[in-house]
């Protein structure tokens, strides 16, 4: 894996734009680049199109959307920016945050109206650092429904998709212009594509173990439920092409995946009221402060576990929207008890913990108050029996560091000039996320695949057009 400079071969076939990658970035930018009137292919390694994008809830933020102004909700750029700078405390780049702030919303009224990925405002993930509703949901409400809407929207479009294909090397100039790629098909078949510009959607670094412990060595040990595929190739080839990179110690984390069965216990649960205990029976954190950050303390408990307490009312709530609660469901996760005793036996927790902690809350909010973790109960109604739980440990979602691109997407060098014909988007080019895993913004992760993979495509259409 890497950039070949040495004898270039003679191509047998030619593209304007290839583009490495079918999820959400690399299929956005495919549709971006077809607009501009030019040929276009995406590579994809697996055999059908899959990505973090198929595993994500397929939320995306957005600002000033048809839909938002259809809701009334008055948002603006500003808003935005001000709430990922509050979010990551000043540490993301300002100009790029602005750049998403200002497309985003163009971004995913042109999906809706030009190419038929409607997604649409989603209220049940309010406030967690957004301050309007930004949320936009394919109807589905998952992430392997918008990967299959921005699939088919490529095939409309005369987009060429060909999976099974592993780029594993670019050719290369002096100059690094990127002259071509090989790319490994089954049955050990070599084939070498010639282009005119590239566009790098291979996602972050989260399945490299290396570079994992390397760059996050934090979460070296911790389990990775994101895509496999994503091993960082992108990053790697633009970093041996003299790319600049960021933020490579940033990442999405999550607390709340279910141990052992690996499924995303759905936060509303708990924006709703539930709250976390360790195995000790013990609440440790805020619930609510930090979604992503959350992985840190979880992994911090007892065998790096905790349990997802909430109750049956609000269980059956949420079965109605989520995929990922009726999974719990079938595949046995969620335990439940008549009282809090019976709760803490299902769940092997020491006698009496859950309803200590479960009138804690209610005292305080009582009260009117916040709690011990300064998390407000007031205004949710309290738990009611019969209760559930579900056993949950820490993850890495995603990483949040990589490229720097500038407004056009095009791949920058460490002393801010572009490379003459490389982009980058989604997972593989440093996000708005800051340095830590705290200033993950919830769906900033797709925003950042549709609305720089919009841009990348269209540029490096431009640039072939
Ligand atoms: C469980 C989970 C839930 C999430 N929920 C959300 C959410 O609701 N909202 C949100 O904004 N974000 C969410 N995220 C993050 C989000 O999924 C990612 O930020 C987003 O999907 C990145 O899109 P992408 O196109 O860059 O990468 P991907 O969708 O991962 O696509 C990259 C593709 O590149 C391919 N590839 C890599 N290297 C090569 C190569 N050498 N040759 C050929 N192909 C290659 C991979 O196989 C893969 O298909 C979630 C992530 C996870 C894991």
């Amino acid at each position: 894996m890497g950039i070949i400079r040495d004898h270039i071969p003679e191509f047998e076939f030619s593209i304007p734009v290839a583009i490495v990658g079918a999820g959400a970035c690399g299929l956005t930018a495919a549709l971006a680049a077809r607009d501009q009137g030019v040929d276009v292919i995406v590579l994809e390694r697996d055999k059908r199109p899959w990505g973090s994008t198929s595993m994500s809830l397929g939320a995306v933020c957005g600002v000033r959307t048809r839909e938002q102004i259809a809701h009334g909700i008055d948002d603006s750029v500003e808003r935005f920016v001000a709430d990922v700078m509050v979010k990551t405390c000043n540490q993301a780049d300002p100009a790029l945050t602005r750049l998403i702030g200002e497309r985003s919303g163009p971004t995913l009224d042109w999906l809706a109206l030009r190419h038929a990925v409607p997604l649409k405002l989603d209220f049940k993930w309010t406030g967690l650092g957004h301050s309007n509703p930004r949320l936009h949901i394919p109807p589905g409400r998952n992430g392997e429904e918008l990967l299959a809407l921005l699939a088919n929207a490529c095939a409309k479009a005369g987009a060429e998709l060909m999976t099974e294909a592993t780029v594993t090397d670019l050719y290369a100039d002096a100059c690094n212009r990127v002259l071509g790629l090989r790319i490994e098909r089954p049955g050990g078949v070599v084939e070498r594509l010639g282009c005119e510009a590239l566009v790098l959607a291979t996602c972050g670094f989260g399945g490299n173990h290396e570079m994992v412990a390397k760059h996050i060595p934090e979460m070296a040990k911790a389990k990775y439920f994101g895509h496999e595929g994503n091993r960082g190739d992108g990053i790697l080839w633009g970093m041996e092409l003299g790319a600049a990179v960021g933020d490579m110690t940033a990442y999405q984390g999550l607390g709340t995946l279910a141990d052992p069965q690996q499924i995303v216990v759905p936060h509303p649960l708990m924006i709703e009221g539930g709250f976390l205990v360790n195995t000790l029976g013990r609440r440790f954190t805020h619930e609510l402060a930090n979604i992503s950050g959350m992985c840190v303390p979880v992994l911090q408990q007892p065998q790096g576990l905790a349990w997802v307490i909430f109750d049956e009312r609000r269980h059956l709530a949420c079965l109605e929207h989520s995929v990922e609660q009726r999974q719990l469901v079938e595949v046995g996760a969620v335990r439940r008890g008549e009282t809090w005793a019976q709760l803490e036996k299902a769940c092997g927790l020491p006698e009496g913990s859950l309803q200590r902690e479960d009138a804690d809350i209610n005292s305080s909010r009582d009260a009117g108050r916040p709690d011990r973790f300064d998390r407000s109960f007031v205004g949710l109604a309290p738990l009611s029996p019969p209760y559930c739980a579900v056993r949950v440990t820490g993850a890495l979602f995603h990483t949040q560091g990589g490229l720097e691109v500038d407004r056009a997407a095009r791949v920058l060098r460490p002393d801010g000039r572009a490379l003459p014909n490389l982009y980058a988007g989604g997972g593989a080019a440093r996000s708005i996320s800051g340095a830590e895993v705290t200033g993950y913004l919830p769906a900033v992760g797709l925003c950042m695949a549709i609305t720089l993979g919009a841009i990348a495509g269209e540029s490096a259409g431009r640039q072939c057009a």
